[in-house]
């Protein structure tokens, strides 16, 4: 499922971005009203309020509760849902990880939303109309044509509402692959390298954006809490952000499609992300969003039909030698160009570690007398038997559209 969101703007006093914000506060209400009942009946008998419970009080609550007059009662339907979410998110263990107790939402948080199903609203060029509300004029929201709208999400940010527009359509047929299957590896000073030696490059706008929110923060701190000219300033930050976000998400989706409509496909080492963020690369690497650009490599390759090969990360790929295999020394950081001790082939450090992914993905040229002992050593994978095609990233179904994202 792809997204493409829309700023709402316009709309004085009564128009319907009062609606909409009225709506959002009347959700936000609801929200805390069940929590609190939730929180009380933990309080009692150890449980929590789930979905079936809730919803089958909602008719009635909405008729006789004045706070929650004219709240249509699809979008309190799904404010309940992403409660019954949170809560059993809550309740259960996922992945090893707990989330806490749901958080009561507060209006100075200007952190309210709520959805409406993709059908029971209309769109058009630069206005959506919603159930209740009216035509809401947005601003850089584009859907294709043959766009099937899925969920419709309004949420309000520190600058002013958002509309959000998940959809299905046909995807954008790929072209036909002109190159062989590629090994990726991350690069140090890059995104991404291949092992036929092309370069992905990190988007260069968001240094200088990050700067201009650097500055933006300490104007925030030195402004008077709750004050007209902090929230000015948050606004502000908040757009300083999305413009990274976006332009951060850009190039990546651009990346990643013209990598996937030039080769026929791709060979990556899962990526130990929390080791990463261990290490004093983690800013560089949470900055380049490599994991991001995988998810992305990796559900457009099964869009394209391409072959995709995930390998374990189990040893080292640096050092070690994509022309005869023979297992180097470490290679310090500052080290880019190594010769190989045992053949003597000259290497760029990070496009020698990409055909290490790609050898070890495909199997190698040379055989592999060396079997045992690589087990013993640990390694999972033989000469890529083991290798698999597969797509643990997650990602849109199939039969949707990707679409550049607007803001
Ligand atoms: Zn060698």
């Amino acid at each position: 499922m792809q997204a493409t969101k829309g700023h709402a703007y316009g709309g004085a006093v009564n128009g319907p971005l009062a609606h909409v914000a009225r709506i959002g506060g009347q959700c936000r209400a609801l929200w805390n009203l069940f929590l609190a009942e939730t929180a009380d009946r933990y309080r009692a008998e150890g449980k929590f309020l789930f979905y079936a419970e809730m919803s089958a009080g909602l008719p009635r609550l909405l008729k006789d509760d004045p706070r929650l007059a004219g709240l249509p009662h699809r979008a309190a339907q799904m404010t309940v849902q992403r409660l019954d979410r949170a809560l059993r998110d809550c309740a259960k263990a996922k992945g090893g990880a707990r989330k806490g107790f749901p958080r009561f939402k507060r209006r100075d948080d200007r952190r309210d939303g709520f959805q409406f199903v993709g059908r029971e609203c209309r769109f058009e060029t630069g206005r959506v109309r919603l159930p209740k509300v009216g035509w809401v004029r947005v601003r850089g929201l584009r859907l294709p044509a043959a766009a099937a709208p899925k969920v419709v999400a309004v949420t309000q940010e520190p600058d002013g509402w958002h509309v959000s527009v998940q959809f299905e359509a046909p995807p954008k047929p790929y072209a036909a692959p002109t190159r062989p299957v590629v090994g990726v590896d991350a690069g140090l000073l890059h995104l991404a390298i291949l092992s036929d030696g092309a370069r992905i490059e990190a988007p260069r706008l968001a240094r200088k954006a990050e700067k201009r929110i650097r500055r933006l923060n300490r104007e925030r701190d030195r402004r008077r809490k709750g004050g007209v000219n902090r929230r000015r300033t948050v606004a502000r930050l908040a757009r300083a952000h999305r413009a990274v976000r976006n332009a951060r998400r850009d190039h990546l989706h651009k990346a990643t499609r013209r990598l996937v409509d030039a080769y026929a496909g791709f060979a990556v080492e899962t990526l130990s992300l929390k080791g990463l963020a261990r290490t004093r690369l983690a800013k560089s690497f949470a900055d380049a969003a490599l994991g991001e650009m995988l998810r992305q490599l990796a559900y457009k390759s099964r869009w394209a039909g391409r072959e995709w090969r995930e390998l374990p990360r189990f040893a080292r790929s640096t050092g070690v030698c994509p022309a005869c295999d023979a297992t180097g020394p470490k290679l310090p950081l500052a080290v880019r160009e190594w010769a190989c001790e045992t053949c003597g082939a000259v290497h760029d450090r990070d496009v020698a570690a990409a055909g290490i992914v790609l050898r070890r993905a495909v199997g190698g040229a040379s055989p592999e007398p060396a079997g045992a002992v690589r087990r013993k050593r640990g390694f999972a994978v033989r000469g890529g038997e083991r290798a698999q095609v597969r797509s643990s990233h997650g990602g849109p179904p199939a039969n949707v559209a990707e679409v550049m994202v607007h803001d």
